[in-house]
């Protein structure tokens, strides 16, 4: 059994690691109810001391930034929200933006449609790999390159919305997007 200082060191580490961030991420009713949320699985009786006392820290830290963002706080809709603004709508069986991919984890696997919904720059060192249904020409594009006709904050499927091959003016019939400017260096992800 772990002593009572050691839990209570936990629960305050916890508490004050909630990052200010997660108000861009979720509105007063979402920090309420995850803390709520996390409270319950504190109670469960599997979870370990060590592991409630930091369940209790996150729920903690959440009313804090709840009490601070007031009960009218509604962040800006963003295209992707981070995990914790996914599970703080999932709480309330609100529908989500698609949760961002952790693009510096190459061991979890990107999802096609939480790409495309993502803002372009998050994958400015990525290149677009696009076949066109025209005359079949692919042609790689660096994402660097067509980020600078697309606004802020645009998405990468309203990029590829756009995408029209260079001989033939066609739509393309596929596309990819491939970490890295060379060709087959990284990851790949199937869009179209
Ligand atoms: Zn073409």
């Amino acid at each position: 059994m772990a002593e009572p200082e050691v839990l209570e060191a936990i629960f305050q580490n916890t508490a004050e690691m909630v990052p200010d961030y997660l108000k861009s991420q979720l509105a007063h009713r979402h920090m309420v109810a995850l803390a709520d949320t996390y409270e319950g699985w504190a109670q469960d009786r599997r979870t370990t001391p060590e592991r409630s006392a930091q369940l209790l820290g996150w729920a903690d830290g959440l009313r804090r930034l709840a009490d601070e963002v007031g009960p009218a706080w509604n962040p800006p809709t963003t295209p992707t929200v981070s995990v914790t603004g996914f599970l703080g709508r999932l709480a309330l069986d609100e529908p989500s933006p698609s949760p961002t991919p952790l693009l510096n984890r190459p061991d979890i696997r990107l999802r096609p449609d939480s790409v495309l919904a993502s803002p372009l720059g998050l994958f400015s060192a990525w290149s677009l790999l696009a076949t066109c249904a025209g005359c079949g020409e692919a042609r790689s594009v660096p994402v660097l390159s067509v980020r600078s006709h697309a606004t802020d904050g645009a998405t990468v499927a309203s990029v590829i919305r756009r995408l029209r091959c260079r001989s033939c003016g066609t739509a393309p019939s596929a596309v990819q997007i491939e970490e890295g400017p060379q060709p087959g260096a990284g990851r790949q992800v199937s869009l179209v």
